[in-house]
């Protein structure tokens, strides 16, 4: 029998599929809405997120993934089923090999977990890897060598700082200043200054589409609905880039000091391969216009970004499995 191979990356916030040769089959939201009173399924991935913060009283639009971990198995377990039923290619794939992506500081217990869940979804052997290794080299880094890669994924829940040496981590760190933070942050700032309380889409829209770290323009103005915190009723303000920089200043201070700390923790050698090589930027979090250039002046180190910031993870799966074979050929 043909042995098929496909790699998985349960992402805080996006779950992406990739088939070896194939590529990325599947990219959607890592979302499950379900109806509390029937327990019915509503609707998983894109139009889960559609309904986020519209749902009636009845609906929850649920991650069932937590930091990266499995915290609800079993819409997990319906929520994949039903992703990869979306997909043409992969409901004909009986029992593949399947390569899936965990967080750094993983226990044994969440690791048992995750392998039972992809176990579930029908794979005939799971093959756990660390998220910040599978990034470096889905950015295209040469992680086999003696010599250090640094690597800050910025996913949706969470931020990988990591540096890697001979296919391992050297030193790594876990936070919470990611994407979902930066988005609280934004809705933190409105209400405080405006009394406007606004929903956590608008915010990550107010972030992807309008935040400039390094040329924030007062002139540059934006309308923002929401909910009037003194009235209880919809209102809307307008907002220029200046401001959300301000609302983000502090977020980043705080991911630039995490970044430190690692480093400060790093051996010296591989210190010195960090001074000259840079830190690479992954994960969706990342693309916040100008964060590489304020992140570059604050640690004084060369930040370098991807193409691909959120295929990394994904794209590093379906490297692993490439080389898997070629080893075992030779
Ligand atoms: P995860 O691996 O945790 O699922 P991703 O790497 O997919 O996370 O990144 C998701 C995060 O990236 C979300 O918080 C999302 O808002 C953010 N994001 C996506 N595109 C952009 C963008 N253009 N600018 C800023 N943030 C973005
Ligand atoms: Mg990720």
């Amino acid at each position: 029998m043909l042995t098929r191979y496909i790699g998985i990356d349960l992402g805080t916030s996006n779950v992406l599929i990739g088939i070896k040769k194939k590529g990325i089959i599947l990219n959607e939201p890592c979302l499950i809405a379900v109806n509390i009173e029937t327990n019915e399924v509503i609707a998983v991935g894109k139009e889960a997120k559609d309904i986020y913060g519209r749902e009636p009283q009845n609906v929850k639009v649920i991650n069932p993934l937590k930091d990266g971990v499995v915290a609800d198995f079993e819409l997990a377990e319906i929520m994949l089923n039903k992703l990869i039923n979306k997909t043409k290619g992969l409901k004909s794939i009986i029992r593949p090999v399947v390569v899936i992506g965990c967080p750094n500081n993983i226990t044994k217990v969440e690791e048992n977990t995750l392998k039972e869940l992809a176990e579930k979804v029908s794979a005939r052997k799971v093959i756990i890897e660390k998220e910040s290794i599978l990034a470096l080299l889905g950015a295209g880094m040469n992680i086999e060598e003696a010599k250090a890669n640094a690597v800050v994924d910025i996913g949706g829940g969470t931020t990988n700082i990591a540096v890697v040496s001979l296919n391992g981590i050297v030193t790594s760190k876990t936070i919470k200043i990611s994407g979902n933070y930066f988005d609280a942050e934004i809705i933190k700032y409105i209400k405080s200054n405006y009394k406007l309380s606004i929903g956590k889409i608008t915010a990550e829209e107010i972030k992807i589409n309008f935040v400039d770290l390094i040329k924030p323009l007062k002139k540059e103005k934006l309308e923002v609905k929401g909910k009037n915190i003194l009235t209880g009723l919809p209102d809307k303000i307008e907002i220029n880039q200046v401001e959300i920089k301000e609302a983000l200043e502090d977020s980043i201070n705080k991911l630039g000091k995490e970044i430190i700390k690692v480093l400060e923790q790093t051996p010296e050698e591989l210190s010195g391969d960090i001074n000259e090589k840079g830190i690479i930027l992954t994960g969706g979090g990342s693309k916040i216009k100008g964060l590489n250039e304020v992140l570059e002046d604050k640690l004084n180190i060369p930040i370098l970004t991807t193409s691909n910031p959120e295929t990394c993870v994904i794209e590093g799966i379906l490297i692993l499995l490439e080389k898997k074979k070629r080893r075992k050929r030779h």
